[in-house]
């Protein structure tokens, strides 16, 4: 038995399904409110929550912050968290993607999605609008929503109930009626957060909107099953996690994206 340690949050614990699944089987360790995702992850056959003891065998840290390495581990990630900071502060190269930092440290060749089981596939376009950093909010999902010929429905969590029920969607739904919601996509349309990420993981194609963080940042690894829209601009990244206001003033970064460059970033992948 390998025991993988990933506490949060959803989109790093969704990517970690790149690695489980060539792990034989695993425990997972992470906090109680990703329980059930992580027991659909591929090769995972029981849930560790962070008080329950260890169950021997190797440990394969993915988190490696103050809190996991309270546990022990043969092998923690490399967090290359400094990297990052420099790609903020220097505009320096980029860091390594992160499934290929999870892939080293549990020593196998990563995997392509989907991790999760897939859904089915139909006419649906899914959006994602929400994000919790301010900067990270793209402002023209209605005008997405009206331009596209077919149903639309809209997943998020706590704090965008608004936005998610104007465009037809249940915010704060649970991980359960999230993935009911995307059955039947087309596309997932969604901003740098975790449900990008799970969107890919059940199947989906993705669209990427990118502002203030870049698709080459470590976490966006969908290749041809994606489309990261970004500008090139020379502000950007301003942030590893986003934030609550544009440090220029003018979010040009996703204000300057169209409805339409997404529209045709969507219709690419259909
Ligand atoms: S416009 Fe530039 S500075 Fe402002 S949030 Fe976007 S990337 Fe950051």
């Amino acid at each position: 038995m390998t025991t993988v340690i990933r506490f949060s949050s959803l989109g790093d614990i969704v990517l970690a399904g790149a690695v489980t699944g060539q792990l034989g089987e695993v425990s997972f360790r992470t906090l109680p409110r990703y329980r059930e995702l992580a027991l659909r992850l591929p090769g995972v056959v029981r849930v560790l929550d962070p008080g329950e003891p260890a169950v021997g065998g190797r440990v394969i840290d993915l988190h490696n912050n103050l809190r996991s390495r309270q546990y022990r581990a043969d092998v923690r990630v490399s967090r290359q968290d400094w990297r990052r900071r420099a790609r903020v502060w220097f505009k320096a190269s980029p860091a390594e993607p992160v499934v290929t930092r999870y892939g080293r440290a549990a020593g196998v060749e990563p995997s392509a999605p989907p991790w999760l089981p897939p859904v089915e596939r139909g006419s649906r376009l899914v959006l994602a609008p929400g994000a919790a950093h301010a900067t990270k909010r793209w402002p023209y999902w209605r005008e997405l929503a009206r331009a596209w010929d077919g149903p639309v429905i809209a997943v998020g969590g706590p704090g965008e109930e608004g936005i998610v029920t104007e465009l037809g969607g249940v915010a704060e739904a649970g991980f359960e009626r999230t993935l009911e919601a995307m059955q039947g996509g087309a596309v997932l349309v969604a901003g740098d957060t975790g449900l990008l990420h799970l969107g890919a993981a059940v199947g989906l194609p993705v669209v990427g909107l990118f502002g203030p963080t870049t698709s080459d940042d470590g976490f966006y690894c969908y290749g041809d099953r994606g489309r990261a829209v970004e500008l090139p601009l020379a502000c950007r990244p301003c942030s590893r996690f986003g934030g609550p206001t544009c440090p220029v003033g003018d979010h040009a970064c996703l204000r300057e994206i169209h409805p339409d460059q997404v529209l045709s970033a969507v219709r690419s992948l259909v």
